[in-house]
């Protein structure tokens, strides 16, 4: 199962060209899994697989015991091989399995303002990556802390064995994986294609939790599934498992209120129960029954943090959803779930290509330090779209697509 997986992120996910240079980046917990996606790479004719190995053990014992002002230093040189990377255009694949509250007992200014020097050093690459210059995708494989967060009634074996088995479902993995995968980006394709038509003027969502959302949309916005395509024409899915739509809210077109309906991992640490309060698209009022302090700190790291970014559907009756696990981990949570992303927005404009950065801004494309993805779909949501000349239509009826 692991070799089938390890192509499919290879072959359909990052999409390794011939001659292409692949950058892995791994958990030190996940080498079996890395090594069979070098090889996977190769047997693609990559040129070469350059592997960024991590350790969540070492990531945490920074926080807790190194000098302070490392967190404000991002590395000269890092910052040059990120560039270097993004130059060539080498393909992208990152395997995430963080444990979710990693980074419990940390000072949580260092980790803001970690985040604020290495996002700040690595914009013009992250820049590059969200306008799809090259290929990127995120997978995941269980590690022995994060399943046993998912599964705290399971022993050590047990609850990797379960993670694995729930992955597995959620990726698509049963069967033929590359099979499944061609038909499920074609009916993803389909759907956004019809929303792309409608060209909302706005949308509104209400649900019993209290959500009551009006999101104008931008001009000649447009609605993207999982498969996309470089500037290259080289299409790529940066996300498996992925079962959203997504486009991009006009950021000063956001009014109302709406509730988060599922836990987030945020750097390292869990935040729950969220209420945002919007005006003119600027979070107003931010409130968390849990991890208030590390929301605010992300909100605060600058002023495009206090818009919205992103707004994307996944129905409620999806296989990740279905599965009724709460994986802490956003990759797995925001593909059970209608979610937003506050901070920067990707370019999801119809004419995205020749637009420019400034017409795209003009039309309320928000730009940040951060992306920050949370869940708010839940199974009563209603969305009605309402299209340039008044006409209402439902886009969800209790927590499913109308159509
Ligand atoms: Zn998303
Ligand atoms: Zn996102």
């Amino acid at each position: 199962m692991n070799e089938q997986f390890a192509r499919l992120a290879v072959n359909i996910g990052a999409n390794v060209q011939k001659g292409g240079t692949l950058v892995l980046s791994a958990p030190v917990e996940c080498a079996g899994f890395a090594r069979l996606i070098a090889e996977a790479a190769y047997e693609a004719g990559a040129r070469e697989v350059v592997t960024r190995w991590s350790d969540d053990a070492m990531a945490r014992l920074k926080y807790l015991k190194a000098d302070g002002a490392v967190f404000d230093e991002f590395p000269r040189w890092m910052k040059v091989m990120y560039d270097e990377f993004a130059g060539k255009k080498a393909a992208l694949l990152t395997i995430h399995a963080t444990d979710p509250e990693l980074l419990k007992d940390a000072d949580p200014d260092r980790i803001t303002r970690w985040g604020k020097a290495s996002g700040t050093a690595l914009k013009p690459f992250f820049d590059k990556q969200m306008a799809n210059e090259f290929a990127w995708c995120i997978v995941s494989m269980p590690t022995p802390s994060w399943a046993r967060r998912v599964f705290p009634g399971l022993d050590g074996e047990a609850a990797v064995d379960a993670l694995w088995n729930a992955i597995e479902k959620a990726t698509r993995l049963e069967g033929d994986a590359v099979a499944n995968w061609r038909e499920h980006l074609a009916v993803m394709e389909r759907r956004a294609a019809g929303l792309t038509d409608y060209n909302f003027k706005k949308i509104r969502y209400l649900n019993g939790l209290g959500t009551d959302l009006t999101v104008e949309l931008p001009d000649n916005h447009k609605w993207i599934a999982c498969g996309e395509k470089t500037k290259d024409g080289v299409p790529f899915v940066a996300n498996m498992p992925s079962e959203e739509i997504f486009t991009l809210p006009k950021k000063d077109g956001v009014n109302g209120v709406l509730y988060s309906s599922m836990p987030l991992s945020l750097n390292g640490n869990i935040v729950d129960g969220m209420r945002f309060t919007f005006k003119d698209g600027r979070i107003v009022d931010a409130q968390a029954e849990k991890g208030l302090e590390y929301l605010r700190n992300e909100l605060n790291i600058d002023e495009g943090a206090r818009y919205l970014g992103e707004a994307a559907l996944v129905p409620h009756n999806s296989p990740i959803s279905n599965l009724g696990i709460l994986f802490y981990n956003t990759l797995f949570d925001e593909n059970a779930s209608c979610h937003f992303a506050f901070g920067k927005a990707y370019p999801c404009f119809r004419d995205a290509e020749t637009a420019g950065g400034e017409v795209m801004k003009a039309r309320g494309m928000n730009d940040s330090l951060t992306h920050t993805d949370f869940m708010v779909g839940t199974a009563d949501l209603s969305i009605v779209g309402t299209t340039q000349d008044g006409r209402e239509i439902p886009v969800f009826v209790n927590g499913n697509f109308a159509e």
